[in-house]
């Protein structure tokens, strides 16, 4: 096998291309690099929020579902840095995000396939094989197949495009720099997890003592994430098998009805808020108290000092008028390929709206030459369900994406358990329907 061409090569090194990483590195015959722009790992460092939690047991880590006994797992960071014991004495039942993001950090600096300060400018093919260029100008790579994991992009409500960025703020740049919104009159917009840890923050004086603080959401309360058994097999693969399989239409509908799974806010966080938001007027006698406004989407916002923002309440469908000096969007992200595949866009087939089209396996349906293949991670929201952009299924995503690529079936990926039909048709196993072809030498070796 030339060295010079790569089996396979990564674009982006978030937690979800480090665990596929994290896989190869068991197969030192497979040639594997990932490239990120980043000067180093870093989870999310603008929202590692003091004392913010994983939504995800530890278990859920980069290697364990896939590959317990992989050195990378959790439990080896804990051993490794001599706090197993503590850590079980902890009876902590969701670690912090802090520790999960030093986990992965550890994870990253052990791994020789990672490329950091490599930002991928642009993806051809040339002579049947992906050319990688970079953006600071670095030698191009060649390879014969991909793996995107570039993340998602931060959603800017419309009303708020035309705002400057440091006035309509993303929340997933808060912690970037020291701020101070004292004095001013800030609106959390967002009824997330993120919009729960922002006002929470906000309530324990982090960026200062704001005049005012108001919460917008859109939904008609703050609603919890749905943590308890049956609603937690939407994180399993054999539900992932069943949502695959059905028209995309009801594959819509199904994640929208499932957003409280994915997207609502974790119990405890909703209760210490609760209870700082009962305690506030007591602590700070004097001060307005924060104004909790549900069932509100933010409908146009007029720039200015302060900022004129026109809301419409869902609930009796009334027009409202706030001011504000300081918006922090708690928006969510967008799903996007990122610009880098511009070039090999056209090639790619795409559902009813737009989005790309994924195989069982992860990989892009897209008219390419044979043998070459683009896997991609957290673009399948649509086409494998809600469990796409979560981490809990991340060690199993990359098993059932290193098994495509080293054609067999080297990690198990189906599941026996609970009986839940879901369809209708005779119950499949999962490996029957992924289908992962024998010897497909998809990395062009001969020798698996
Ligand atoms: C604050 C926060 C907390 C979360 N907490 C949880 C949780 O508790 N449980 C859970 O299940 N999920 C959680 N999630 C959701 C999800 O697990 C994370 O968003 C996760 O980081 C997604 O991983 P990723 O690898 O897809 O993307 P990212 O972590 O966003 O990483 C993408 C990487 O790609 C790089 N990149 C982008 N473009 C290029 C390019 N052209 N060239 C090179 N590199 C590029 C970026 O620099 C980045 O490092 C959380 C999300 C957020 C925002």
């Amino acid at each position: 096998m030339s060295k010079d061409i790569l089996d396979l090569a990564g674009i982006g090194i978030g937690p979800f291309n480090l665990s596929v990483a994290a896989l190869l590195d068991q197969h030192q015959h497979v040639d594997a690099a990932f490239f990120d722009r980043k000067p180093r790992f870093d989870w999310h460092p603008g929202m590692q929020l003091p004392g913010a939690r994983l939504q995800t047991s530890f278990l859920k880590d980069l290697v364990t579902g896939a590959d317990p006994c992989n050195p990378h797992s959790f439990l080896n960071y804990l051993v490794q840095h001599r706090r197993f014991y503590p850590f079980l004495s902890a009876e902590m039942p969701a670690i912090s995000r802090r520790e999960f993001a030093d986990y992965l950090g550890w994870v990253a600096g052990r791994l020789p396939s990672l490329n950091f300060s490599h930002g991928v400018k642009s993806v051809t093919l040339e002579d049947g094989l992906f050319r990688l260029d970079f953006q600071a100008g670095q030698t191009p790579v060649h390879a014969r197949n991909l793996c995107v994991g570039t993340g998602m992009r931060p959603h800017i409500p419309p009303a708020c495009e035309a705002l400057p960025s440091d006035r309509g703020l993303h929340c997933i740049h808060l912690m970037e720099q020291d701020r101070d919104f004292s004095g001013q009159q800030v609106a959390v917009i967002g009824g997330g997890q993120s919009g729960a840890e922002v006002m929470l923050g906000l309530l324990d004086g982090l960026w200062g003592q704001p005049a005012g603080i108001r919460w917008f959401s859109r939904r008609p309360n703050f609603e919890p994430l749905d943590e308890t058994p049956f609603t937690n097999l939407y994180f399993s693969p054999g539900y992932v098998d069943t949502f695959r399989h059905l028209p995309e239409q009801r594959r819509r509908e199904l994640v929208h009805y499932q957003k409280l799974a994915s997207d609502g806010i974790s119990p405890d966080t909703l209760r210490a808020l609760y209870q700082r938001l009962y305690e506030y007027p007591l602590e700070h006698p004097g001060r307005p108290v924060p104004e909790l406004l549900p069932g509100r989407s933010v409908y146009a916002v007029t720039d200015g000092s302060p900022m004129n923002l026109l809301t419409r309440n869902r609930v009796d469908d009334q027009f409202e008028e706030f001011q504000a000096d300081q918006l922090l969007l708690c928006t969510g992200f967008d799903h996007s390929l990122p610009p880098c595949l511009e070039p090999i866009k056209s090639r790619l087939r795409g559902d009813s709206n737009g989005r790309p089209r994924l195989q069982p396996s992860f990989n892009l349906d897209w008219d390419g030459p044979d043998g070459r293949t683009i896997y991609t991670v957290n673009q399948g929201r649509f086409s494998h369900g809600i469990a796409e952009s979560q981490l809990s299924l991340t060690s199993w995503r990359s098993a059932v994406i290193v098994n495509h690529l080293l054609g067999h079936e080297h990690y198990p990926v189906s599941e026996e358990g609970l009986s839940v039909r879901w369809g209708s048709g005779t119950p499949q196993t999962t490996a029957q329907n992924r289908q992962v072809p024998r010897r497909t030498a998809q990395m062009g070796i001969e020798s698996f």
